[in-house]
């Protein structure tokens, strides 16, 4: 297990911003940490890079405790923080090589420096100060210092939020192949991303882990859930009608002859759709079952 998480709290002052949160990552996954604004993602990933202490329970990384192994487990992750601070008065090889000598590198750090701008793409604007650049580049730099060391695991908050949609792609690429042989975790509000980039993903609301699953399993989880049904009757639905339909599922009126179901469990409640409507003298004039995407398990799953 790359990271392991178990039973983590963490209080500030009075507020739970974390609630017994458990979880793993294996070695090699590329993992979305997937949740609104304030639902604890950062505050995770701080205390698995030892920033911050946890209130209580233990992570692990690389089997490493965190309490207790930190200076190891630094040299063993790549971290980019929420917002990517940086140095704008540094050149971007000035601020590599001092984040790459604060690890003790072996290999000599003009090299892991000139390996790392390589692969990031920075070579065109490496003689450049950080605050000149665009925040593409800026990001590339963040990126960068954070893989500088040829870390296992990269732990990235929030890689792509403000970029362009240009620049997200080029992120999202780097990231990829960076994840090609390290253990990610990735912390986004954004579904598109988790489906671009992750295997697995781990959505958290309010402190608290609401789903675990590998990419192509998280759609599962809606219909434990429930299913989402929309139906036009031929003609306009009184509260009488609606009120009787509501023994399927909840019910929401979209216009006078067109109404929402959310009904719950997995037995497909379309035939018994068509009973009611013959049972009551209306014609289904069409029925649709809504595709689930990520972006409506999320907002099932986080009230969001
Ligand atoms: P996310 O990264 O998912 O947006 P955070 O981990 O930043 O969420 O924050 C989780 C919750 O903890 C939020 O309600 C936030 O206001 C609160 N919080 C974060 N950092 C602090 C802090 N240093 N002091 C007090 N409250 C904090
Ligand atoms: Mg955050």
């Amino acid at each position: 297990m790359s990271i392991s998480a178990a039973a983590v709290t963490k209080l500030y002052g009075e507020q739970k911003a974390l609630d017994n949160v458990s979880f793993e990552v294996r070695t090699g996954e590329i993992v979305g940490f997937l949740g609104p604004n304030g639902a604890g993602k950062s505050t995770m990933m701080k205390i698995i890079t030892g920033y911050i202490p946890p209130s209580s329970g233990t992570v692990s990384v690389n089997g490493l405790d965190v309490e207790t192994g930190l200076p190891e487990i630094r040299r063993q992750i790549g971290y980019l923080p929420e917002n990517n601070p940086l140095y704008p008065e540094m050149y971007i090889r000035e601020y590599l090589e001092f984040v790459a000598s604060l690890y003790k590198p072996e290999t000599p750090v003009r090299d892991l420096v000139s390996r790392i701008i390589k692969v990031t793409g920075l070579v065109p604007e490496q003689k450049k100060k950080i605050g000149s650049l665009s925040k593409g580049y800026r990001q590339r730099v963040g990126l960068a210092q954070a893989l500088v060391h040829n870390p296992a695991v990269l732990i990235l908050d929030e890689p792509t939020t403000g970029l362009d949609p240009n620049q997200i792609v080029e992120i999202r690429n780097l990231i990829t192949e960076a994840g090609r042989e390290k253990t990610v975790l990735l912390s986004t509000h954004i579904m598109q991303e988790v489906e671009a980039i992750c295997d697995r993903v781990i959505i958290i609301d309010k402190g608290v882990i609401v789903a675990d699953e590998a990419k192509s399993d998280i759609y599962s989880v809606v219909k434990r859930k429930g299913q989402l049904i929309e139906v036009e009757f031929d003609r306009e639905i009184s509260g009488e009608l609606a009120e009787k339909l509501g023994s399927l599922g909840t019910v929401k009126k979209l216009n006078e002859k067109v109404l929402l179901l959310e009904a719950a469990g997995e037995q497909d409640i379309r035939p018994l759709v068509f009973s009611f409507a013959v049972n009551n003298n209306l014609t289904v004039l069409s029925l649709q079952k809504k595709e689930t995407n990520l972006e409506e398990v999320f907002r099932l799953l986080t009230n969001g």
